[in-house]
């Protein structure tokens, strides 16, 4: 197999591989770059324009593996675009929130390459998915030749798979990104454990040493009493969290605290992508069953989407309450950053993050910052005195780096390529695996760059 790193950068940046198997040419996942915005957020697509794709796999629907999907499906019509049934609920939904996202961008920078993509385009997208049921493969004949694909769950989020392609004698597997453990609306992975020959693999908390005494069970409480000092203190709180997935998750766990009445009557503000996506949530859990999640939730906590609420920078909301909106990094000019200009100058307030927040943004900025501390907010104008407490939550939707691996050493791989992590992250893999798994030949790919495994 050769494989090659589309992925602009080594960092967890704009995911997309180049896998070429026998005659067969597969991408796996067509991402955009967090950070970086219209043409320099693509991968390396130019890499594929001579080639003829078989397929697509697409691993799950977060923009850094989905958000590029029209531009590389755009000169590969015979492209079909394989992912777990629950992802294929989802793709047309968020790829739309996405050129909302970039129509809006284009407005505020006029950066004339957006938007990369139409909405018009995306109901050609939705006619190539072609979802395929788990732990059941599917076997393609082309070419006098044959692959086998079986998507396997990845936790992590909704419709999240890893995936086991078998060529001839040979088993090459693709974690995607991956979380073990259970969370409030899906299960852990559960991928195989099987000999085989290349494994390509996340490497996300390569840097991030593990600790034993902080569980997600024990975050979840901390946040739980952090909502109810801040509502007994009479302030409010913001709950930082991306639309997809991490949003649905908090709703879960506001909801298991309402049930045991132990949350405090407050109301609760939802950002409008998580409102409808946890719609989709219900209804993929009621088709496939591998979703917790069902539209009671948000009724019996009464939380009702964020419409209106937008006053003045520095004057605190009227209406104290949970305000859980996206995005999760604080990222200008969305929601959670907006209202968090209103609460971070009043000390009864808290801004609280749950998940990954990179340091280049308002939301690492903010974890940074000192109590006191100016905060500016270029876009309104405004410079606010850190005054509300800022909290983060550690609930990643990343296994830890032991966790990753034990994998690597149960299924005895010939080679590991590294996929999905920052250099340090990457470094750590890279030294330690020789060390645990001895023999195993580890790649760092460099982007663009062709290996053969
Ligand atoms: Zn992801
Ligand atoms: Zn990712």
């Amino acid at each position: 197999m050769k494989i090659t790193d589309l992925n602009s950068e080594p960092d967890i940046g704009s995911n997309c591989l180049f896998l070429e198997i026998g005659p067969f040419k597969i991408l796996v996942d067509s991402g955009v770059h967090p950070k970086k915005a219209g043409k320099a957020a693509l991968p390396k697509l130019s890499h594929i324009a001579d080639f003829s794709l078989d397929f697509v796999i697409l691993t799950h629907c977060h923009l850094d593996h989905l958000g590029s999907l029209p531009l590389a499906l755009r000169n590969q019509p015979q492209a079909r675009v394989i992912c777990s049934q629950a992802s294929s609920m989802l793709v047309k939904r968020i790829l739309r929130n996405s050129v909302t996202v970039m129509m809006r961008q284009r407005d505020e920078t006029h950066n004339k390459e957006l938007p990369l993509y139409t909405y018009n385009e995306l109901d050609s997208i939705e006619a190539k998915l072609f979802p395929l049921p788990l732990q059941a493969p599917k076997t393609y004949r082309a070419k006098n030749d044959a692959i086998t694909v079986t998507l396997y769950p990845a936790g992590h989020v909704a419709g999240a798979v890893g995936v086991l392609l078998e060529y001839k004698d040979k088993k090459h597997f693709i974690t995607g990104d991956v979380l073990f453990h259970d969370q409030q609306t899906i299960k852990g992975a559960a991928f195989p454990r099987i000999p085989v020959d290349t494994l390509i693999m996340e490497t996300t908390r390569g840097a991030t040493p593990h600790h034993v005494d902080l569980t997600r069970e024990s975050e979840t409480e901390r946040l739980l009493q952090c909502v109810r000092d801040t509502i007994n203190n009479k302030g409010s709180i913001l709950i930082a969290a991306f639309a997809f997935g991490r949003m649905q998750e908090i709703l879960m766990m506001l909801h298991a605290a309402w049930k045991e009445k132990t949350l405090p009557a407050c109301p609760i503000f939802c950002s409008g992508l998580g409102v409808d996506l946890a719609e989709h949530f219900d209804m993929i859990g009621r088709k496939t069953g591998t979703v917790r999640y069902r539209n009671y939730v948000m009724k019996d906590l009464r939380a009702q989407p964020l419409r209106g609420k937008f006053v003045d920078p520095g004057i605190d909301l009227q209406e104290r309450g949970i305000y859980l909106l996206s995005s999760g990094m604080l990222v200008e000019n969305t929601p959670a950053w907006r209202i968090s200009a209103n609460l971070i100058g009043h000390p009864n307030n808290t801004i609280a993050f749950v998940g990954y927040c990179d340091a280049a943004t308002p939301g690492g900025r903010l974890l940074e910052a000192k109590p006191g501390d100016e905060f500016p907010y270029p876009h309104l104008d405004y410079t606010a005195t850190i005054a509300a407490k800022i909290e983060r939550f550690h609930m990643s939707g990343h296994a830890d780096r032991e966790e990753l691996l034990n994998y690597v050493a149960d299924v005895g791989p010939k080679t590991v390529y590294l996929t999905h992590g920052d250099p340090p992250a990457r470094d750590w893999f890279a030294e330690v695996i020789p060390a645990r798994v001895p023999g195993v030949k580890v790649v760092n790919p460099t982007p663009g760059v062709t290996v053969e495994v």
